[in-house]
């Protein structure tokens, strides 16, 4: 059976700001200006930014906006599920891509980028792991070298 690509979050800019409005509505956290302007921020930025370049980004839009407004808001937006919060290392990442998917981590650029594992997803934790609470996400992280560091990185031997 072929697989089929899933949607990913980051494809559909208009799309995913009704998704905004809708899971705003549900959780009853007000769609204020600001708060649309950073989540468009995030999603113009189609990876998975920290609060400082979010707030770089919304900053030409909204001159009088402080970087303490965009932490708050991107917090407010993640703890009703309307983003995800990553953390790497020290630095939290915001991530609009609210389908199941897992990431490879450039430990050099420290890049994150999407990918699909539908087998994975399919499988049952094993049993020693669901034991030992509820689980509410199955996630994994590949940490490694991105292609385009390695090819950095063979230029400089050269
Ligand atoms: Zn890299
Ligand atoms: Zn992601």
């Amino acid at each position: 059976m072929a697989r089929q690509p899933k949607k990913t979050g980051n494809s559909g800019g208009q799309d995913l700001l009704e998704d905004f409005k809708r899971i705003c509505r549900r959780t009853g956290i007000r769609v204020t200006h600001q708060r649309l302007e950073i989540f468009q921020a995030l999603v113009r930025s189609h990876g998975h930014p920290a609060a400082e370049s979010i707030y770089a980004e919304v900053k030409i839009r909204v001159p009088t906006i402080s970087l303490d407004t965009v932490y708050r808001t991107l917090n407010t937006l993640a703890q009703h599920g309307v983003l995800m919060k990553l953390q790497l290392d020290t630095r939290a990442r915001f991530d609009t891509n609210l389908e199941p998917h897992h990431h490879f981590v450039c430990k050099e650029c420290k890049g994150i980028v999407d990918f699909d594992w539908s087998e994975l997803d399919e499988m049952k934790p094993p049993r020693n792991a669901a034991r030992l609470g509820r689980i509410d996400l199955k996630y994994l992280e590949l940490r490694g070298i991105c292609n385009r560091c390695l090819e950095a990185r063979n230029k400089l031997k050269r």
